[in-house]
């Protein structure tokens, strides 16, 4: 099994998508975007590599070929030649892995992804799928938005009560620890859960919406 989390680095894109955007969608040159997928494809020396037309949503959608390129926030995956990968840009990367079975998923968990909880759906169907047990399951978060940047209007404190720092009559999000209590409630043991501890709007190695608005998308990636 081979994971990262890329970073704006080593790809051909020019400002402001420098360097390696990975995302079609952003207003960069489609050339470079599909260079820089290249790019990244040749690093992992996978033959096939999947992403996603993502939609903030909880859909989850189970690879079969390795050639489709689904509408949805969550995939999964046994193929051993496929790669899965979930773009993202302050969003959280969330990369799954079951060893005993030899599977793998990834999910793309922003505010409203984490509310519908697209990152529990998706072990879920690594369970129904595949037959891993939730406490064989390991999950990797990845650089995203952390509280010391998350500022949200009261409207979007809704469902996270419990995850908000306030300061200064502000309201910060702890998105992180959101998800991680998600994937606790359903079984996932707590050691086999890493996070990033990389903001990626406090980090300029990333891309960050929050940041730059108009910028790129990095990657969670991860093969058997
Ligand atoms: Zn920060």
């Amino acid at each position: 099994m081979q994971y990262r989390f890329t970073t704006r680095f080593g790809g051909v894109s020019q400002a402001p998508y420098e360097s390696l955007n990975l995302a079609f969608h952003v207003g960069d040159n489609p050339e470079c975007v599909k260079k820089n997928r290249e790019l990244l494809q040749e690093e992992l020396g996978i033959s096939k590599l999947v992403f996603m037309e993502q939609v903030h949503g909880d859909k989850v959608v189970l690879i079969q070929n390795g050639h489709e390129e689904p509408t949805c926030d969550a995939m999964i995956t046994q193929r051993s030649d496929t790669a899965l990968a979930v773009m993202v840009a302050d969003c959280i990367p969330i990369l799954f892995y079951d060893a005993v079975h030899q599977a793998i998923g990834v999910a793309h968990a922003g505010r409203v992804g984490s509310l519908l909880h697209v990152g529990q759906k998706c072990a879920l169907a690594m369970r129904e799928h595949f037959g891993i047990k939730m406490s064989e399951l390991r999950i990797f978060m990845g650089p995203s938005i952390h509280a010391c940047c998350y500022e949200v209007g009261k409207e979007a404190i809704a469902g996270f009560e419990k995850y908000m720092h306030l300061q200064d009559d502000k309201y910060f999000l702890d998105l992180q620890s959101y998800n991680v209590d998600a994937f606790i409630t359903i079984g996932v043991k707590p050691e086999h859960i890493e996070i990033s501890q990389e903001c990626s709007c406090g980090d300029e190695n990333y891309f960050s919406y929050r940041r730059d608005k108009v910028t790129g998308r990095f990657v969670g990636v991860i093969a058997l």
